[in-house]
């Protein structure tokens, strides 16, 4: 041991521990301190470092070695320091007490900067831009939800069949290889203005509303889709004449209306409204999954011919 620690000793000092003011209570081995050090004169390591670092003893040197940007050695007993390289000294020698080092006071302006763990290395280049970085990010909104039903007809609520095929989309879109995020996931109440800027704050490509209409005669049917803006017009076009294809049902064409998820939103957004509740056989279709997956993958196989012309 005493070998060990003398071989040590040879590597880090340059200074030999002769310090004439010692620490207090020294215990026969210059390491291990039978009572506490004076909290007024003396500090803990624990109490200093980041809890990132990494402590480990080596119980045959009885030295500490701390895992930060460089590492940093300590032997009980001892006034330097190894920081990497390099060799500090220090005021006092440091101590060892109940499982944890103890250094002066004095000396903690010198060992807290070397406690640091390595900072994140910083980027150089210019972010990317957003494209090219990720998937193209698809948001759904399933209209209405919670205490806001949206149409009730023929034992329906519209809110229950604008979630169904909003699920659905988002497993074709997916599969597709796109990232998909919903407004609402289950039934939930969202005012009208979150829900493009849901889009808006994840920087959406597409926004997707999903909508089934309703009215007083219960003779129409049909789905229509509509758009806000130039911008819209061609996507709305693709999806309408796909939902259509899709589910083999009257395309009632696009119309163009300033509805708010719509006008609010940053990227291309259509509300597609995807039938009539109020005509009985078609309310019937609405609620069967497997014409509500028709709907979905006329949807999302519209959405990516839009994007392959667009590429
Ligand atoms: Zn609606």
């Amino acid at each position: 041991m005493k070998s060990v620690m003398y071989g040590l000793l040879a590597t880090l000092c340059t200074a030999a521990y002769a310090h004439t003011d010692a620490p207090p209570a020294p215990s026969a081995s210059h390491v291990e301190y039978s009572s506490m050090p004076d909290p007024g004169k003396w500090v803990q390591m624990g109490g200093i470092m980041p809890s990132a670092v990494k402590t480990t003893r080596d119980p045959l040197t009885a030295s500490f070695t701390y895992g930060c940007a460089r590492q940093l050695t300590f032997v009980p007993g001892f006034s330097v320091a190894r920081f990497g390289s390099e060799t500090v000294s220090l005021s006092q020698p440091v101590m060892y007490y109940d499982g944890d080092l103890f250094v002066s006071k004095e000396d903690v302006p010198i060992i807290r900067p070397m406690l640091q763990v390595r900072p994140a290395p910083r980027k150089t280049d210019p972010p990317q831009p957003r494209a090219a970085q990720r998937k193209t990010l698809v948001v759904i909104d399933p209209g209405h939800g919670g205490r806001d039903t949206g149409a009730i007809a023929n034992g329906l609520l519209e809110k229950d069949i604008n979630i169904s095929i909003a699920r659905a989309l988002k497993q074709l879109l997916e599969a597709k290889g796109y990232q998909v995020k919903l407004t609402r996931s289950d039934d939930r109440f969202i005012e009208l203005d979150d829900r493009p800027d849901v889009a808006n704050r994840c920087q959406a490509d597409f926004l997707i509303s999903i909508h089934a209409n309703s009215e007083r005669t219960g003779s129409i049917t049909g789905i229509e889709t509509f758009y806000c803006g130039n911008d819209s017009r061609q996507f709305a076009g693709i999806i309408q004449q796909s939902v259509a294809d899709h589910a083999a049902v009257d395309s009632r064409g696009t119309k163009s209306g300033r509805l708010r998820v719509l006008r609010y939103a940053n990227c291309p957004a259509v509300l597609v409204e995807v039938g009539f509740m109020s005509n009985r056989g078609e309310a019937r279709r609405l609620a069967d999954p497997d014409y509500q997956k028709r709907l979905a993958a006329g949807i999302a196989n519209g959405l990516a011919k839009y994007i392959s012309r667009n590429d």
